[in-house]
């Protein structure tokens, strides 16, 4: 009798696990696919924060930053913002913004 039961409760736990693991591969699979497609259309998958554009990579000083096309915010990750405020100091892009009030 219990047999019965723990067998049809096995059955049913595969079977949900079975439909999770095949709902997250989908899910993984339309993730790519989007990053894919913006990809070939010329921009990053990226939303902007602020208004949910769409971040369009471009190239700044030899580093690459994402521009929201809607509000024109731009963003950097981390290491795209070191390479930019590492540049030469007192000539470097950060230094030109920050000193432009003093000229
Ligand atoms: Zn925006």
């Amino acid at each position: 009798m219990s047999d019965a039961f723990d067998e049809r409760r096995r059955g049913l736990e595969e079977e949900y696990f079975h439909r999770k693991n095949k709902e997250a591969i989908e899910k993984l699979r339309e993730k790519m696919k989007v990053a894919e497609e913006a990809k070939t259309a010329g921009t990053s998958s990226m939303k902007c924060p602020r208004c949910d554009g769409a971040l369009k990579e471009s190239k700044l000083e030899g580093v690459s930053i994402d521009t929201c096309e809607k509000c024109g915010g731009v963003w950097l990750d981390s290491a795209e913002l070191e390479q930019l405020t590492s540049r030469e100091v007192g000539s470097g892009f950060f230094s030109r913004l920050w000193n432009k009030s003093e000229d």
